[in-house]
């Protein structure tokens, strides 16, 4: 890469906060994470937050590499031959190279009566709308 290679990474899960971190290993590149909270969610802990024994977020100054420039927002196009992302907020960045690492959701429940019964926990809203829940029925007994 040569000098002032702009990097955007979109999404701050574990993908993009490793690649990230590592992207600032090489000279002359420029990173940038855009991700949409202030802190990074551990997926593999929403369990946790559920039961209510972690809270799944991680304050990204512990996590992030200090090269890296965090951009709280939510990517809402990418345009490709241009090099540039829009933002949420109504703003856009230009980029040389950009990273796509925005991870998944819940799937679709199609079994009979789990849209209406089921909670998910892929994300932390979903978790977040499971532990009250649990909370109750754990105040029940
Ligand atoms: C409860 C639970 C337990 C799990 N346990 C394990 C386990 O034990 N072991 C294991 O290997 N895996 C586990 N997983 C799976 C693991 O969490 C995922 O594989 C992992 O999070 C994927 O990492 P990622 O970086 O690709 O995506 P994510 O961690 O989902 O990160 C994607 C990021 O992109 C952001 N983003 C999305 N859209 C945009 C946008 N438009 N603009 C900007 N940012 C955006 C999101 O807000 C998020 O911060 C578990 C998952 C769950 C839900």
């Amino acid at each position: 890469m040569t000098e002032n290679t702009d990097v955007i990474v979109v999404g701050g899960g574990y993908a993009g906060v490793m690649a990230a971190n590592r992207l600032t290993r090489r000279g002359g590149v420029k990173v940038t994470l855009i991700n949409p909270r202030p802190a990074f969610v551990e997926r593999i802990r929403l369990h946790q937050l559920v039961t209510g024994s972690d809270d799944a977020l991680v304050d990204y100054q512990k996590v992030l590499a200090g090269g890296v420039g965090l951009v709280v927002d939510t990517v809402t196009r990418i345009d490709a031959a241009g090099r540039r992302v829009t933002l949420a907020s109504g703003g856009s960045l230009d980029y040389d190279y950009l990273i796509y690492a925005v991870g998944s959701g819940s799937a679709v429940p199609t079994v009979p009566g789990a849209a209406e019964h089921a909670y998910l926990i892929a994300t932390l809203e979903e978790a977040q709308r499971l532990q009250p829940v649990l909370d109750g029925v754990a105040g029940s007994n």
